[in-house]
């Protein structure tokens, strides 16, 4: 059992179990990424905690303190493998703020100069192509595995 709250009808929960697949760059003992099925951008990531918060107010102070330097090695992982022009974070909290999943995440999305942004959750990405842009990343962060 883990010792962090988890919900079993939740989708990030299941990513972060390994009960469904997700194309995974990497794990700390807090926090996992892995690419966005449904990009807004190549490269488009997310970062979550592997415990069950729904958004951003519900998150205990001490578990933002081992997510956020995650975030920020993630975010400089990608500069690093696939060289956006710039780099977007945005994180929504609640249905009306367009929240879909209701385990707290972090958006990673790369954009590029002149390259219109699509919307997030709308058209799924080649699994492959996932999998492959993850491995880019994955050999930029000095996480364990
Ligand atoms: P939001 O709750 O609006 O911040 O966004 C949730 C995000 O999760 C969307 O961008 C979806 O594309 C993404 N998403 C939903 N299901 C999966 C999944 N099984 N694997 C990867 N990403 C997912
Ligand atoms: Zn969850």
């Amino acid at each position: 059992m883990a010792e962090y709250p988890t919900d079993p009808n939740c989708i990030f929960c299941k990513i972060a179990s390994g009960d469904i697949p997700a194309a995974v760059i990497g794990e700390t003992e807090h926090v996992v990424a892995f690419m966005d099925a449904f990009p807004s951008s190549r490269g488009h990531t997310l970062v979550i905690p592997k415990a069950h918060y729904p958004n951003l107010l519900e998150m205990p102070k001490e578990e933002l303190q081992s997510f956020m330097a995650p975030v920020q090695d993630v975010t400089r992982a990608i500069q690093t493998a696939i060289q956006p022009d710039g780099i977007v974070l945005n994180q929504f909290n609640g249905k009306a703020a367009g929240q879909t999943v209701f385990h707290y995440h972090q958006h990673i999305v790369p954009r590029w100069q002149g390259q219109d942004r699509r919307s997030h959750g709308k058209d799924q990405a080649d699994p492959e192509e996932l999998k492959a842009v993850a491995t880019a990343i994955r050999a930029e962060l000095d996480w364990e595995r």
